[in-house]
């Protein structure tokens, strides 16, 4: 046994204990990457982790959350479920004992802005895109059709209602730029409605590392048709990032799954894009949507991105999303 793993056995160890690891090691497990419903927080332990530079990531059950740490406090990226809110300060306060000043929202689901109201009665300054203040509040931006699920999933419903201490105080929906505790973050909107009409990526310039909301999780794409969404959008907002943020060194945290490279993205790209030539060609042979299923198009890219096979996840389905992209194929998207 190597020095490296009994050290990661030793402190396995002390998660067991206190709920928590500390590990920057290589040859780790997996983040935990957990969306449910109804959030029990006793199940899921937090786990904190070196991502690159000064940029640490908590995970536990909702969004993955970064953190910078420093000298005059912190800045988190995303906040987790409401109910996850006491485990993940206590993570966070592994890291530091500082207050935290910021929270970036990249957009308006639950589990990722359900922590602002803990963290904003703390004193933190919440910022978000216009768009998620907007929704958050009940309303809907200017030229936004009504989700056709508000029910939620992917719909693209934001949850209701939200205490006026939990709304993002510091808006935007131009890219704006931060300083703070050494770090240069430029906060970008993600110029196509895919996810929703309010994501944001986050890239923490001197230590590259981006954060890029539900725009990019490590299974296939999370499309909301509802905010105007489709396949192409998703690619769009990922070659923007490939081009301006994400280079052979960057390290990307996914709102849900695992700390990606530059090459993983560009693989789900690829896998995505050649998914989507095989639905076209099954549309156009007339074929239905159980058709499709039973003749699996995703086959071979399954083991990597199904839904199924990377988390536990009971919002979203593989097959929810063989029915997104097959009315794409439908309406000729
Ligand atoms: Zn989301």
């Amino acid at each position: 046994m190597t020095r490296t793993s009994k050290m990661a056995m030793a402190l396995t160890g002390v998660a067991l204990f206190s709920g928590i690891a500390l590990l920057s090691q290589t040859n780790l497990p997996p983040l935990p990457d957990i969306r449910v419903f109804k959030v029990d927080p006793e199940k899921y332990p937090e786990v904190v982790r070196k991502v690159q530079g000064q940029i640490m990531v908590v995970a536990g059950a909702g969004s993955q959350v970064s953190v910078l740490p420093g000298d005059s406090g912190l800045l988190i990226v995303d906040d987790q479920y409401k109910e996850m809110s006491p485990k993940l300060l206590a993570a966070i306060k592994t890291i530091s004992a500082k207050p935290i000043r910021y929270a970036i929202n990249t957009h308006m689901h639950p589990d990722h802005m359900g922590g602002n109201e803990a963290i904003a009665m703390l004193g933190a300054t919440i910022f978000a895109h216009d768009n998620v203040r907007i929704r958050l509040m009940g309303g809907l931006p200017p030229g936004a059709a009504p989700a056709p699920n508000p029910a939620g999933g992917r719909g693209g419903a934001a949850p209701a209602p939200t205490p006026a201490i939990a709304l993002p105080v510091v808006t935007f929906s131009d890219p704006i730029n931060l300083h703070y505790n050494g770090e240069e973050i430029a906060i970008v909107p993600s110029p196509k409605p895919s996810h929703t009409d309010g994501d944001a990526f986050i890239y923490f310039k001197t230590s590259d590392v981006l954060a890029m909301g539900d725009v990019y999780t490590t299974d296939y794409p999370a499309i909301n048709p509802g905010n105007g969404g489709t396949s192409q959008n998703v690619i769009d907002d990922w070659n923007y990032a490939l081009d301006h943020f994400i280079g052979p060194n960057t390290k990307i945290v996914p709102g849900h799954g695992q700390i990606s490279t530059r090459a993983d993205l560009i693989a789900l790209r690829d896998a995505t894009i050649a998914i989507r030539e095989r639905f076209r060609k099954m549309v156009k042979d007339g074929m239905t949507l159980d058709q499709v299923k039973a003749a699996r198009p995703t086959k071979e890219f399954d083991q990597r991105f199904a839904l199924e096979n990377v988390g536990h996840n009971e919002i979203v389905s593989t097959d929810a999303w063989y029915g997104i992209m097959y009315n794409e194929a439908k309406n000729g998207q």
